[in-house]
């Protein structure tokens, strides 16, 4: 057994009492859902928490900023979102896709070798029906009650009142002024 290993499993023995791992969840219609976990995750992985981080709706081609720094500290990425159609052309290839990128979540989940898993814009492909919410929640529930310190973040908009309500931290971000309404386009560095 490595050190690394044995700092984790100290992490997940060693929690303390009145903690606990945390389902959270980031929606609103502002942006910093997915920088406000991807800032966590850092957060996290500065501790020896074992993190893993799989993205919904990234094209598995694109390499975002965030590729290159989560890498280079040691956290696994998995972009997942080929394939999507997003205007519903092809819901069947969406819900495949989606179908898909939730097993790769299971495996990590089922695994019990993390600490802190982040399932970026997942909270979309439940508020689009692509999933079956309710299945989602009864699996993450089992997992949970057998993996009490692991800690999970969803991110996207219109999360549900069953997702709130599962949920032990849920912030909403909420858009004030965005760029985009002046017709600025996305940029290097601060949306990819
Ligand atoms: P980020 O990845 O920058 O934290 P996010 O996760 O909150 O953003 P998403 O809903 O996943 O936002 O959308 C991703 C893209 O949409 C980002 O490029 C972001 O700048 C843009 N975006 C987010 N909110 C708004 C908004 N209110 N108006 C226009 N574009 C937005
Ligand atoms: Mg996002």
């Amino acid at each position: 057994m490595g050190n690394q290993e044995k700092k984790y499993k100290w992490r997940r023995e060693g929690y303390r009492e009145k903690t606990k791992g945390l389902l959270m969840v980031n929606t609103g219609d502002g942006k910093g859902k997915t920088t406000c976990a991807l800032g966590l995750t850092i957060r996290a992985a500065g501790q020896g928490l074992k993190c893993c981080v799989i993205q919904f709706m990234k094209s598995k081609t694109d390499r975002y900023g965030e590729h290159e720094s989560l890498e280079k500290l040691g956290v696994e990425v998995h972009t997942m979102g080929d394939g999507f159609t997003w205007d519903t052309q092809d819901k069947a290839q969406d819900i495949k896709t989606s179908e898909e990128t939730w097993s790769l979540c299971m495996e990590k989940l089922k695994s019990g070798d993390y600490d802190l898993l982040v399932f970026d814009e997942l909270v979309y492909v439940l508020d689009y029906g692509f999933l079956d919410e309710e299945n989602i929640l009864n699996e993450i529930a089992a997992i949970r009650s057998e993996q009490p310190a692991l800690h999970i973040v969803m991110t996207g908009r219109n999360a549900s009142e069953k997702l709130i309500e599962a949920a032990d931290l849920v912030s909403e971000i909420k858009e004030v002024k965005h760029p985009f309404n002046t017709g600025i386009y996305a940029q290097q560095g601060i949306e990819f």
